[in-house]
């Protein structure tokens, strides 16, 4: 039995903040939580009623820091709709809100990545964005994901002094992330680590060495299917997918990406008709490190579902999607430029259609 952890990182966007401050903190609660779009809402209780109707599970890795920013409420309006659907609160820290902070926990010091700060200043951010989650009502977690996967071997010790037991920060599927954490690439299964239970998020084998991790938007629904099937079949006792409360959704123009809408669906699909999977929370079934003689390996690649995903992501991107960050697409400039030509065929409803049927049958 493979237990299969639906992980969805939960949160405000620091960088929306940035630019609309207060005045647009219902906007961004609404597109970055409820994945509000004019067809319907696409983010956390959309996710939780679909996962609901498959009798499945889902970690929420919520990101309580917005609380010290803005007032303890707006944790209890994320923390109190999980919590009734009986889903998994875990905690989840973006340092970035620390900038925005009147009262800092750190006399002021800012970072990006919870890793760029001291051991001491993680025990505290850690410990204040802990207090807020049980404020607002959430059990004590037992969980951690950096920001930006942005933690390092400190922010492990720092949990293990807060006796928060599990980490999920280190992400072997991306080659250049903000992670410092000293494990090699080669670790896939969860590990003991720093006084914790590094549990890495899920990879397969991309093109020559590299590897991607398994997350939503990164992933066609074929290749996640593979990558469980093959966590299935080499008897692995856990695999974490990621996702986000927004994931669903363009944030830049407020509209469905229905291609990962789609993805989820089958995702959702895919796990509730499988008898040797389970999906489940960390506080009922807890990440299980297996012994040392047990060696997993990524799924191998396959140049087929990569070229399909290609083009899946390409429709994904060009029609739907948001602009790529110029550190995941260096060709920044290039994709400008197909845009403008890509554009118009947004008005061509029964071609996307047509084109998404044909990439995401798989
Ligand atoms: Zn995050």
């Amino acid at each position: 039995m493979t237990r299969v952890y639906i992980t969805v990182d939960t949160e405000l966007s620091a960088s929306h903040f940035a630019h609309h401050g207060r005045e647009g903190l219902s906007e961004n609660f609404d597109r970055a939580i409820l994945g509000r779009t004019a067809t319907g809402d696409v983010g956390i209780v959309h996710q939780m009623r679909r996962l609901d109707a498959h009798g499945l599970k889902a970690v929420f890795f919520v990101d309580p820091l917005p609380g010290l920013v803005v007032g303890p409420d707006i944790v209890k309006r994320i923390v109190h709709p999980i919590l009734d659907h009986g889903h998994d609160v875990q905690l989840h820290v973006h340092s970035e809100w620390l900038a925005f902070a009147e009262r800092s926990p750190v006399d002021g010091r800012t970072g990006r990545n919870i890793g760029d700060f001291s051991l001491a200043d993680q025990f505290r951010i850690i410990g204040v964005a802990r207090d807020l989650l049980t404020d607002a009502g959430a059990p004590a977690p037992i969980a951690f994901r950096a920001g930006n996967y942005g933690a390092n071997d400190d922010t492990l010790r720092a949990l293990a002094r807060l006796g928060i037991r599990y980490d999920s920060s280190f992400c072997p599927g991306i080659a250049r992330s903000a992670c410092r954490i000293t494990l090699s690439a080669d670790v896939l299964a969860p590990v003991d680590h720093c006084g914790v239970i590094e549990v890495p998020v899920g990879a397969i084998t991309g093109w020559g060495e590299g590897r991607r991790h398994v997350q939503l938007t990164a992933l066609s629904a074929w290749e996640m299917a593979a990558a469980i099937e093959h966590a299935v079949a080499s008897n692995q006792a856990s695999f974490s997918l990621v996702s986000h409360s927004f994931e669903l959704l363009n944030r830049r123009q407020g509209t469905v990406n229905p291609i990962v809408a789609r993805r989820f669906d089958r995702l959702c699909a895919l796990l509730a008709g499988r008898k040797d999977i389970t999906t489940g929370t960390y506080i009922a079934c807890p990440p299980v490190v297996p012994p040392p003689w047990r060696h997993v390996e990524t799924l191998p690649h396959s140049p087929v579902r990569t070229a399909l995903r290609l083009g899946e992501q390409f429709l994904s991107n060009h029609l739907f999607g948001e602009t790529p960050s110029p550190r995941l697409m260096p060709h920044g400039r290039l994709w400008m430029a197909s845009q403008r030509i890509i554009h118009p065929l947004h008005h061509l409803v029964p071609l996307q259609n047509l084109a998404m049927d044909a990439l995401t049958a798989f």
